[in-house]
């Protein structure tokens, strides 16, 4: 019997969920699947990719590879040519297709936290690639899409392709006046996170909406950002979600099925409640 096999390149890689996430998907799914980690440097992206072609069906990109894989594809959906990045490749025939689910994976997340985009105004930290999935989301539904962050002239590449978003830097006084009228504030920086894990992308005496919702797509853990947010009497939710549904996705562009979402939500519970243990 052969075995399909997947895998998930970065670097690092050591960190993430998807090899447990992807396979409890698997075996949600009766299919027999291996999903592996493969950690790949940028120099040996191109012979790494080039061997993916044999033995595998498919493979999740993450940091720093999201763009330059895009060289090395055959064919890249029309989404994800536009986002300029891929997440998710399909090989058939040994023909890699690339794919982003991000964006995918934002908007559901946003719907299962009872959020409905259609003509909010939101306030997105950061201009980086998952930022650039959050503002393609919003922008065929929000009203205003404040996009702020450290590097301005960043922001404005990211919104000069979309046109309800604007640009801010970090500090500008129009970021206090954005975040009073929004009704969604998302944290797409890692601020808060690992080495960063107390910083925190609010001005201190931001005054934010009660009962607004701030994601912070950060997960496995409570953020600066999220705390601040739920003193001020927003709703919160991490990125758990997204992360799940990015993958789910995935898995349906490999195999064509739906998988449990809440089989893959909860192995990644488990693996990251099983590192929290080991590291303590
Ligand atoms: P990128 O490296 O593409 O972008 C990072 C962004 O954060 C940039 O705009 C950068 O600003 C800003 N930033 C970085 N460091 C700081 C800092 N010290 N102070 C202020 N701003 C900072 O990262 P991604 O967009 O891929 O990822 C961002 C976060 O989202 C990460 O924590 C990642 O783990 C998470 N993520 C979660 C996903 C999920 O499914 N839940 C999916 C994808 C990402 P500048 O341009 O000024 O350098």
């Amino acid at each position: 019997m052969s075995i399909d096999r997947y895998a998930v390149i970065g670097d690092p890689i050591e960190h993430s969920l998807s090899p447990a996430m992807q396979e409890a998907g698997f075996l949600s799914a009766d299919m027999t699947a291996v999903y592996e980690a493969h950690r790949v440097s940028p120099e040996m992206l191109g012979p790494h990719v080039a061997c993916l072609r044999y033995g595998y069906r498919g493979f999740n990109v993450t940091v720093p590879h999201k763009e330059a894989i895009l060289q090395h594809l055959d064919e890249i959906d029309d989404d994800a040519r536009a986002l300029g990045a891929v997440n998710t490749v399909v090989v058939r025939d040994t023909a890699l297709r690339g794919y982003n689910t991000d964006a995918i994976g934002f908007g559901l997340a946003l719907e299962s936290a009872g959020c409905n985009p259609r003509g909010i105004s939101a306030v997105v930290f950061g201009a980086g690639g998952s930022a650039r999935a959050a503002v393609a989301y919003l922008n065929s539904r929000a009203r205003r899409i404040s996009v702020v962050n450290r590097d301005r002239a960043r922001a404005e590449r990211l919104v000069a392709r979309y046109d309800r978003a604007e640009a801010i830097a970090v500090g500008e006084e129009s970021v206090a006046t954005r975040l009073e009228e929004a009704d969604l504030v998302v944290n797409a920086t890692p601020l808060g996170m690992g080495q960063l894990s107390s910083g925190n992308p609010l001005p201190a005496h931001a005054c934010l909406r009660g009962g607004a919702l701030a994601f912070d797509l950060v997960y496995g853990q409570e953020t600066p950002f999220l705390r601040q947010a739920a003193e001020s009497g927003c709703r919160t939710v991490d990125g758990l979600e997204m992360l799940v549904r990015q993958g789910a996705a995935s898995f349906t562009l490999w195999t064509g099925r739906e998988p449990d979402v809440r089989a893959m939500r909860a192995a990644c519970e488990r693996e990251m409640e099983r590192r929290r243990c080991f590291v303590s």
